[in-house]
């Protein structure tokens, strides 16, 4: 058997990212705008990533999810029918 020739790949080097902080602020007159939700458990400074439907904390991976106040109504109603409903016994 012939051994197969290990092709060395040069080492990427990855580029590193400038972080982006100052466009998240915006300055209004004498104000500071914040235009992204800071992370409750990082603190000022930490600002969590808009999502669609969420926004993350790309530090500590705490995550906010968006619910729309009629899907959250929703849920309330299908949660108060479930409690509603007597349980069932069991039969043997
Ligand atoms: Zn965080």
């Amino acid at each position: 058997m012939a051994k197969k020739e290990r092709i060395r790949k040069e080492k990427k080097v990855k580029e590193r990212v400038k972080t982006k902080k100052h466009n998240y602020y915006k300055v209004e007159g004498d104000n500071i705008k914040r235009e992204r939700k800071s992370c409750p458990k990082c603190g000022g400074g930490v600002f969590m990533a808009q999502h669609k439907s969420r926004n993350a904390c790309g530090k500590c991976g705490y995550t906010e999810h968006n619910v729309k106040p009629e899907t959250k109504k929703e849920v309330q109603e299908v949660k108060q029918e479930t409690a509603e409903k007597p349980k069932e016994e069991k039969t043997q």
